[in-house]
């Protein structure tokens, strides 16, 4: 569904990504971990139509979309969810969501997407009136990835979903990317809890300083020394 061939991203003279290919298939939670700076946001962001990709190909449904913009990106069905405190803090949940849904035009289809979020995460509609700046860190996540699905997407972008939040929220974040796949969205999740990432990821890649050292299952992943040594604090 995703093939990445050879991306390199860079911010002036500091390569940040240096050539790296990868894949997911549709359908899968495929996971990207690496410690901070490895390049796991600026994969996602490149990917995203956020930033300028300097080489390679990144083929959505085999084409090209290297170096479109967020929202022609969007349009074909890939949505990045971005570090949940981005959401718009002064708007309601319920208009959060609803901006969400931007591209759409059918109101009935809206209402369909809303439900199923609704019912996905019934506490957001428990608070739907509330101004979404006073939610908590993991509701205000929660709404990061509800407003994400309400674009209808087929594939999903998660920039780091465990960010910021108490241990106690972060299983239940990852039930619901878990759930979110099961309804048949495809994931690519960078995330530095590569305990989590690899307990809900089918497949998985480790980034190193800008370059892709090691991939496979997670069940390779979680057995492989090196991943256990430096991703899982494993001895
Ligand atoms: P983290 O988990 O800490 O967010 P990451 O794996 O997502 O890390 P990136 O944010 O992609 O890593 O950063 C990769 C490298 O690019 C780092 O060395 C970082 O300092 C550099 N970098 C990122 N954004 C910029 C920028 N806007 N300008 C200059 N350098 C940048």
């Amino acid at each position: 569904m995703l093939a990445i061939e050879n991306l390199c991203v860079s911010y002036g003279r500091i390569q940040a990504v240096k050539g790296i290919s990868f894949h997911v298939n549709q359908g899968e939670i495929v996971t990207l971990i690496g410690a901070n700076g490895a390049g796991k946001s600026s994969t996602l962001m490149a990917i995203a139509g956020l930033i300028r990709v300097q080489h390679g190909t990144i083929q959505l449904r085999q084409q090209n979309i290297a170096n479109q913009n967020m929202h022609q990106i969007a349009r074909q069905g890939m949505n990045l969810v971005p570090e949940g405190r981005r959401i718009f803090p002064d708007f309601t949940v319920k208009e959060n969501l609803q901006i969400g849904a931007y591209r759409l035009r059918n109101p009935q289809k809206i209402q369909t997407l809303q439900e199923n979020v609704y019912d996905l995460f019934p506490r957001l509609k428990e608070r739907e009136r509330q101004i979404a700046g006073t939610l908590s860190g993991g509701e205000q996540q929660m709404l990061a990835l509800a407003r994400g699905l309400m674009a209808d997407p087929q594939i999903l972008l998660l920039d780091e979903p465990s960010l910021g939040l108490a241990p106690i929220l972060l299983d239940t974040i990852f039930e619901h990317i878990l759930q979110i796949n099961r309804q048949g969205i495809t994931i690519l999740l960078v995330e530095q809890n590569a305990r989590l990432a690899l307990q809900i990821a089918h497949r998985g890649y480790v980034l190193e300083t800008g370059r892709l050292v090691f991939e496979g299952s997670a069940h390779d992943l979680q057995h492989n020394n090196m991943v256990r040594q430096a991703y899982l604090g494993i001895t």
